[in-house]
């Protein structure tokens, strides 16, 4: 019998934003605020084509179905793959569509979710997926290990952790906020200044 969720549900896209900040990613998920910049824009163009739910089709005996939502009862969880194909040989397997080229390891993540959520909906094991990569217009294959699955739930569970928490976590303020959307709504720099001076005062105060 599946045991329903009484917690919060996470979205599969919030792992992708708390692999490259957990502070992005409760700024988005906890306190709502979204701002494009190039980068989302770019993803959001590569996406169009995924997007469209009556772009499923039928290539070499491969059923690929577009855009098609996502839920786990058991695990809390929501969203929606880009593309599920069911092979002839009746093998499903998801596809994250990403625009660029790997950066860590966020899109598996997300796809192991993904295949998290099929297994639980189809009732089917499911082995492998692939991520196709836009930047270079190739596929990789990644297969659900034990070791993957593990890692994404505990993500998933550490991104419900924050939800119910309300805590936003402390700005990094390194390379990765350069590229960030959410740059001005943060104000890391701001953040890590008043971490020194906190700091400061402490040793000064009570060392
Ligand atoms: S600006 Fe930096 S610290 Fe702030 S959310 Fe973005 S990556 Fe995280």
């Amino acid at each position: 019998m599946t045991r329903i969720s009484r917690q919060p549900v996470v979205q599969i896209a919030a792992i992708e934003h708390y692999e490259y900040c957990p502070r992005q990613c409760a700024l988005i998920y906890c306190d709502g605020i979204w701002e494009e910049n190039q980068h989302t824009i770019k993803g959001t163009r590569a996406h169009r084509r995924v997007d469209d739910r009556t772009a499923s089709r039928t290539e070499r005996g491969n059923r690929s179905l577009r855009a098609v939502p996502l839920w786990s009862e058991r695990y809390g969880l929501s969203g929606r793959s880009d593309v599920v194909e069911v092979h002839p040989s009746g093998n499903v397997y998801p596809v994250e569509y990403k625009s660029g080229v790997r950066h860590g390891d966020a899109a598996d993540l997300q796809l192991c979710a993904q295949a998290i959520c099929l297994e639980e909906m189809l009732e089917v094991p499911i082995k492998r997926g692939a991520v196709w990569y836009g930047g270079s217009r190739r596929r990789r294959q990644v297969a659900f290990t034990d070791a993957l699955r593990r890692r994404t739930l505990d993500i998933v569970g550490l991104i419900r952790e924050q939800m119910t928490s309300g805590i936003l976590p402390d700005a990094p303020n390194d390379a990765r906020c350069k590229q960030c959307q959410l740059r001005h709504h943060c104000l890391p720099e701001v953040v890590a200044r008043q971490r020194r001076v906190h700091r400061y005062l402490t040793r000064t105060l009570f060392e």
